[in-house]
């Protein structure tokens, strides 16, 4: 895959389509993009953090839309138009849309984990929830688990971030049940989230709680995809509890992304086979 600079987009062709971060080169968002569209105009910039505002007139004149990675999620939105309910409740953008001089930002994560969610068979509503990890993608997950109806409890490595995240969904939704927790302790759950990168490649062994405590949930989302199976997820079949990782929640925010820019989504049967064509590429690599 080729990957573009501040030096070289312009020499991307106008009307394409890009993901911008840094560091850019483990991203499988142009892999997607360009199953989805079968057009090969999805493209991936290496934009440093102080160069995002000399990029901007440039992705503004040759794109359609893109999409941000860290470090650009939130230093992108003082230089938007518009931003989305959903991006100002997160306070993070992923998906730009490009309209003449106009930029328009929104986040598809939240939609994604809901997609991914309903597919593990899991159902929110009224559930009690264990959250591990209180950082970007934890975020989203918090709210809407708390849209949901669901009686949340996050867990994080440093509590004042949980405690910070617990004050800002009870600003909006004072109803709201949720509590911050300093240590998981031996109590039943319906289902446990892990929005942290413990188990990811190359801390494989890393697990989020007590590997005893697994039995005690109903259901296990790992919002982690490479690998596709992490030890909190193999323990969790080990029991017979349903388990799913994050990648068909990646596909599903670049789904949502596509409506954005498009106005039109994609069949089961094509997500199906991007779905398919991922597990064998971070099988196989
Ligand atoms: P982030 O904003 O950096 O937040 C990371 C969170 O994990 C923080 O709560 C952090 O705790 C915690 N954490 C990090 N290292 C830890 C460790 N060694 N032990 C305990 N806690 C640790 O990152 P993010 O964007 O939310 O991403 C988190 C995970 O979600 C990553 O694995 C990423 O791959 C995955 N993700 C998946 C998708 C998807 O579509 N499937 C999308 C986005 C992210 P502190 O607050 O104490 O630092």
């Amino acid at each position: 895959m080729n990957i573009y600079d501040l030096d070289s987009i312009n020499s991307i062709p106008k009307g394409s389509y890009a993901v911008i971060g840094y560091p850019i080169e483990h991203s499988l968002s142009p892999d997607i993009h360009n199953a989805l569209t079968k057009n090969n105009n999805y493209y991936c910039i290496s934009l440093k953090p102080e160069e995002l505002k000399k990029a901007l007139p440039i992705l503004r004149k040759k794109l359609k839309g893109f999409n941000c990675t860290i470090p650009h999620k939130l230093s992108i939105m003082q230089h938007l138009d518009y931003i989305d309910e959903s991006a100002t409740e997160y306070g993070a953008v992923n998906t730009v849309k490009v309209e003449g001089n106009r930029l328009y930002g929104y986040n598809t994560d939240g939609k994604g984990f809901l997609s991914a969610i309903k597919r593990a068979g899991m159902n929110l509503g009224n559930k009690s929830i264990l959250l591990c990890g209180a950082g970007g993608v934890a975020r989203v997950m918090a709210f809407e688990c708390v849209k949901k109806g669901a009686h949340l409890t996050i867990y994080n490595r440093s509590k004042q971030r949980a405690i910070d995240l617990m004050k800002a969904i009870k600003l909006q939704y004072h109803d709201s049940r949720i509590d911050v927790i300093d240590i998981v302790v031996n109590v039943k759950w319906d289902y446990l989230l892990n929005a942290t990168p413990q188990g990811m490649y190359p801390k494989v062994n890393d697990i989020p709680i007590d590997p005893v405590l697994v039995p005690n949930f109903k259901g296990v989302y790992d919002t982690i995809y490479n690998p596709l199976e992490t030890k909190l997820i193999k323990l969790a079949k080990e029991h017979n509890i349903t388990a799913d990782n994050g990648l068909y929640m990646l596909i599903m925010q670049a789904i949502h992304a596509r409506v954005i820019w498009e106005g039109y989504g994609s069949s089961e049967n094509i997500i199906g086979n991007i779905y398919n064509m991922l597990v064998t590429y971070l099988t196989i690599r």
